[in-house]
């Protein structure tokens, strides 16, 4: 491929659409979070994390209320109204997938119980294990880019078909850093790397991410995997069909 390989040291992965089938997050790992929430909160209520979670989710809904939203009320009667209204307004929020961080954090606490009972296990396209290995031998510097927590993320490299390849991932980004489509998300990312953006290819199945990655100068691919939301092809990004394609050797 005519990119100028030797000169990438860095590689910024998104996951959903890039390295994970979208149906993984959409129906394994959602579902899963959905059906589980309840129990898990019933257990975890007084655990510190979930405590500062659930007060961050407070906040958010106190802030609802003030703009008008029409969202499920929040009750305080007894600890079972209490749960089962937390829960009423978590499952509504994941309906409208809102970009919530506490609720990104608990989804992924739910996850973690999932993943540790062996209900869960994540799935990667088959190129990529084997691409993340290749990468790093070659001194490249991966790192992880995606919207779910930074937590879900390393469950996710955690707990793969392939074994636990986080030992290969050198850092992993969430919405704290900024969001996907911001060019100001990049250049934080890019300083983190400590290398220049040129140096860095991002790699996503969002042509509206790449182009904030490019204007931040970071190399892009627009990544092709089934299942993926039809993407407007020829707006200056390469295209993979599969990491094979990409440091082959
Ligand atoms: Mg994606």
């Amino acid at each position: 491929m005519p990119l100028l390989e030797t000169t990438i040291t860095g590689i910024l992965l998104d996951i959903e659409g890039t390295t994970t089938h979208m149906d993984f997050v959409h129906n394994v790992l959602f579902p899963y979070a959905r059906v589980h929430v309840h129990a898990f909160l019933a257990e975890h209520l007084s655990d510190e994390g979930v405590r500062a979670d659930l007060a961050s989710l407070r906040e958010e809904y106190a802030a609802g209320e003030r703009q008008g939203i029409r969202q499920p009320a929040l009750r305080d009667d007894s600890r079972e109204e209490q749960l089962a209204s937390i829960v009423s307004y978590i499952h509504w929020l994941m309906d409208l997938d809102r970009k919530s961080t506490p609720l990104k954090s608990i989804q992924a606490r739910v996850w973690q119980r999932g993943y540790l009972t062996g209900e869960l296990r994540s799935w990667l396209f088959s190129d990529v294990p084997v691409a993340l290995e290749r990468w790093n031998k070659q001194k490249r510097d991966i790192r992880i880019f995606s919207s779910g927590s930074v937590l879900a993320q390393k469950l996710l490299f955690a707990n793969t078909e392939a074994g636990d390849l986080t030992k290969l991932i050198g850092g992993y980004f969430d919405t704290e850093i900024g969001a996907k489509g911001d060019t100001e998300s990049y250049r934080r990312i890019e300083t983190t790397f400590g290398r220049p953006a040129s140096e860095i290819i991002f790699i996503s199945d969002m042509t509206a991410e790449l182009d904030a990655a490019r204007s931040a100068g970071m190399q892009t691919l627009l990544c092709l995997r089934p299942g993926n939301r039809p993407q407007q092809i020829g707006a200056g990004h390469q295209t993979i069909r599969s990491f094979d394609e990409l440091f082959s050797q």
